[in-house]
């Protein structure tokens, strides 16, 4: 069995720790010339979004040997919509590094391999590596190398634009604006990642109404909007926008020796645009398999319905007005509620699209 995982990455690289770990070793190919995108963002995993598993980190060490440092852990998520304020506290995820930070968690994953060997400046297609590999893993993270070889279904395509910001905050605190100004069938969000750094992002569908929306315009009240909650003006050190960020999923997450792994197999969850979760467990699944340990299409099941869940609090959020973000909010501060949404084993996703179902009418 020769193995090529196309695309270091979270997902390529998590692939590459678990076939390791059960005695078989890969070639990773990377296009770029170091290990992460070429910028610096922080990102969220929250089992919010993921229950049953409450602590990923902890679950990811005993249950697959992977262990990754975050660099802050949540403990409370402010929910703002125009006028109402509330928040959730507990355990409520973690918030890391990626791309060319020195602590990026495919940095991470990469010092933990030991006999892969990861080729940068290698750009290469699917077609090239079948013809010396017998087993291909692709995680480019772009969905449109799944498109060449199957169908890849696309729900809807993203803008993000986001900024490394300075400031001063309580790196435990995540904070959330949900407003049709501010960010149209979207959310703006704020992940500190020390006392004085956080990312900003920006992140909406980008759908035929929303095209006369200029991204400059909605990034500055933001911004501002941003620096009002947080009573502070906020300094941009470093920003970064994509544009057709694409959510959806492949048909099929393996075709013969193929297989389709993180973004490129439908990671991204349509709620808010998060892939980390399902990119790591994937990469894993698909070692199983390759490990023989495992099915990946009978593995990827459980991907696939968060996928569903997520789909459906999306076409939620999508239909409130402010005036009912702002009546959610409201109801969010009761205590029963903030419980149930956090309460550990819960799927929480399906509560909360329970919750929203009266608006979804
Ligand atoms: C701005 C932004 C913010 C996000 N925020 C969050 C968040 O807060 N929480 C969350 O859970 N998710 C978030 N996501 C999603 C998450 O980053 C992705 O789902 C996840 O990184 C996908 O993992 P992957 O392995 O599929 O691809 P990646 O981690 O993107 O890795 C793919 C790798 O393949 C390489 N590559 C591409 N093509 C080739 C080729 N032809 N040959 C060789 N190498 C190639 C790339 O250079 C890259 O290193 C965000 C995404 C973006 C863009």
């Amino acid at each position: 069995m020769k193995i090529a995982i196309i695309g270091a990455g979270l997902s390529g690289l998590s692939c590459a720790l678990t076939l390791e770990k059960h005695g078989l070793s890969a070639d990773l190919f990377e296009k770029q010339k170091d290990i992460g995108y070429d910028f610096k963002i922080a990102q969220l995993m929250t089992p919010i979004l993921h229950a049953p598993v409450d602590d990923m980190i902890q679950f990811l060490s005993e249950k697959y040997d992977i262990h990754l440092k975050p660099t802050t852990n949540i403990q409370k998520i402010h929910v703002h919509s125009p006028n109402e304020s509330a928040s959730v506290e507990g355990k409520l995820g973690f918030i890391n590094m990626r791309g060319n930070h020195k602590e990026a968690y495919e940095k991470q994953l990469a010092d933990q391999l030991i006999t892969s060997r990861i080729y940068c400046n290698h750009h290469v297609t699917h077609e090239e590596v079948s013809k010396e590999y017998t087993h291909i893993v692709l995680a480019t993270g772009e969905t449109l190398d799944t498109d060449q070889i199957q169908p890849f279904q696309i729900d809807f395509k993203s803008t993000i634009v986001g900024a490394i910001v300075r400031g001063k905050f309580l790196r435990t605190e995540v904070h959330t604006w949900f407003d049709t100004e501010l960010a149209p069938k979207g959310l703006v969000y704020f992940l500190p990642h020390s006392e004085t750094l956080g990312t900003l992002v920006l992140i909406y569908p980008q759908y035929d109404e929303m095209m006369a929306k200029k991204k400059e315009t909605l990034w500055s009240i933001a911004l501002e909007r941003a620096s009002y909650t947080l009573k502070q003006s906020l300094t941009i050190e470093e920003d970064f926008s994509k544009r057709d960020y694409v959510v959806g999923k492949c048909q099929y997450p393996r075709i013969g020796n193929t297989f389709f792994t993180g973004n490129c197999f439908g990671a991204v969850t349509p709620f808010l645009g998060f892939g980390q979760t399902g990119s790591i467990l994937s990469g894993i699944y698909a070692a199983q398999d390759m490990c023989g340990i495992g099915n990946y299409e009978k593995l990827c099941k459980p991907l696939y319905k968060d996928y569903q869940d997520s789909q459906v609090l999306r076409k939620t959020i999508e239909r409130l007005s402010n005036d009912q973000f702002d009546f959610v909010t409201k109801v969010l501060r009761v205590k029963a509620v903030e419980s149930m949404v956090t309460h550990k084993n819960n799927k929480s996703l399906k509560m909360l699209s329970h919750l929203l179902k009266p608006f979804s009418r």
